[in-house]
């Protein structure tokens, strides 16, 4: 069965015809047999407990049970989402043998939903990168060019739903590692409102700005995951108890007439040409469709680089205090005393980027230097949020490129973390404001490479967003400006 291409829509549909989820799990796991050494998507494939799942799914639907939204859909997960008895890795030696002892709630929330969980996938350690670069074990390649990055830090999520081995998966978004590897890889990425979904169980980078979103091959499918991820759980208290709309009925509605806000910012020195057109070109589609374009202003884009890494690295050094070789994490096999196994085993379990954040972080903390660093990013980040406010007094929804290049080769910019830092100048406002954004595919470069296209709304519009990705969506299938998948 080919199911390299298939949406969680057309898995449903076999289903009903009579395909088992047994079949389709071992169908994906086909998949990854054929693709995945050459990929290297996923750290852990638990192609047992996958397939145990699919004949459970079989079981209930033969006794004529109620079946979840997701029933006998493989989906892979970010290896930094817990789940009892796996191990999750963050893709750090710090955590290499960590199992732990709960399951995060998006993933309770997935199981609930009878789907099936395939593995965990790739990344930059402890999500810190664009590239899955950083990821300690290996770098995953981009299935369009395997000399290319898939992006990060979710690319083992992100390639993984390229190369047609799941048709969805999740990952976190602390400044744009779900939507910048989706624009890499040619799929649909979403980074919900910060307090959408619970992040209990999502091993933590920078608190204030982490968020889980899905990824998958269309907008419906990424509106159906988050249908089931979404919602208030006491157990984080930064998830907001709002009621979650019907996604996949608000697909088709939308409001019309619709401004669409294209942020000067986004359009300056930087951008890729070919990306630059692409985008254009798909403000232009909604423009034929009705909508009023206006040019708008960001003003503090600029700043916003400069500030998420200061805010996130102040953050992640707080987050990761914890990983001493003594409450959690790898430890030395070097006998000392207690201060040298902490040196020792932090030493030994972090890589270099995630060293180069603590030191960042503990600097921008320290006394004499937060006040003008920390406090003042946490002012900025304000002024970054006021623009948005401003911004959709007069728009509905903001549009521009996710990346200012596609995919680039691994390697280039692995040595300098600037540059690496910069491919982020698009995503990161978002999650500084904490409002939602999805990237969804809107062309490719002439040497055949994915390019992706943002929206922005505002707080708890992901209704909105799909809505609108979606048309954008049908009007890119109906030009074929959207190939099959590795087409
Ligand atoms: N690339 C950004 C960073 O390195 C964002 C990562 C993320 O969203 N987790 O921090």
């Amino acid at each position: 069965m080919e199911i390299s291409t298939c949406t969680i829509e057309d898995l449903i549909r076999l289903q009903r015809q009579g395909v088992s989820a047994e079949e389709i799990t071992q169908a994906a796991l086909g998949e990854i047999e054929r693709r995945d050494s050459a990929i290297r998507a996923f750290i852990d494939v638990h192609a047992e407990a996958a397939l145990a799942q699919a004949r459970a799914v079989d079981e209930k639907r033969r006794r004529g049970e109620v079946l979840g939204p997701l029933a006998g859909i493989p989906i892979a997960i970010k290896d930094n989402l817990c789940r009892r008895g796996w191990r999750t890795t963050c893709s750090s030696r710090m955590l290499k043998d960590f199992r732990p002892p709960y399951t995060a709630h998006v993933i309770e929330k997935l199981e609930a939903a009878d789907a099936v969980l395939m593995g965990t996938t790739n990344m930059d350690e402890f999500a810190m990168g664009s590239s899955t670069e950083n990821s300690a074990f290996f770098p995953t390649r981009n299935p369009w060019d395997l000399e290319r990055s898939p992006g990060g830090s979710s690319g083992g999520s992100a390639a993984a739903v390229a190369a047609g081995m799941v048709p969805a998966a999740l990952g976190s978004d602390t400044g744009g590692s779900v939507r910048q590897p989706a624009a890499f890889c040619g799929i649909v990425g979403l980074k919900p409102s910060y307090g959408r979904v619970s992040r209990y169980g999502l091993v933590a980078f920078a608190s204030s700005l982490d968020q889980v979103g899905p990824l998958g091959r269309s907008v419906a499918d990424c509106a159906c995951l988050l249908q089931v991820i979404a919602g208030h759980d006491p157990r984080d208290s930064t998830s907001v108890p709002r009621d979650v709309p019907s996604y996949l009925s608000e697909l088709f509605n939308l409001k019309r007439p619709l401004t669409v806000g294209v942020p000067r910012e986004h359009f300056a020195a930087g951008l890729d040409a070919e990306v630059e057109l692409a985008v254009r070109q798909s403000i232009r589609i909604l423009e034929q469709q009705g909508a009023t374009i206006r040019e708008i202003s960001l003003p503090h884009t600029a700043d916003a680089v400069a500030v998420y890494y200061l805010i996130a690295t102040a953050e992640a050094s707080s987050n990761l205090a914890r990983y001493d070789g003594m409450h959690y994490g790898h430890r030395t096999p070097r006998r000392g005393g207690l201060i040298e196994t902490y040196c020792r085993s932090r030493e030994e379990g972090f890589g270099h980027e995630v060293k180069r954040r603590i030191m960042l972080g503990t600097f921008v903390l320290s006394s004499g230097y937060r006040d003008a660093y920390y406090v003042r990013a946490l002012r900025v980040r304000r002024l970054i949020k006021e623009d948005f406010d401003r911004a959709f007094r007069e728009c509905d929804v903001i549009m521009g490129p996710t990346t200012p290049t596609p995919a680039f080769r691994l390697g280039e910019k692995s040595s300098d973390p600037l540059a690496m830092y910069l491919s982020d100048v698009y995503t990161i406002s978002a999650n500084l404001a904490g409002i939602p954004a999805i990237s969804l595919p809107c062309g490719w470069t002439r040497s055949g490479l994915p390019i992706g296209v943002q929206l922005q709304a505002p707080f708890f519009e992901e209704a909105r967003l799909f809505a609108i990705a979606h048309a954008l969506e049908q009007a890119f299938d109906r030009r074929r400006t959207k190939p099959a998948v590795n087409g």
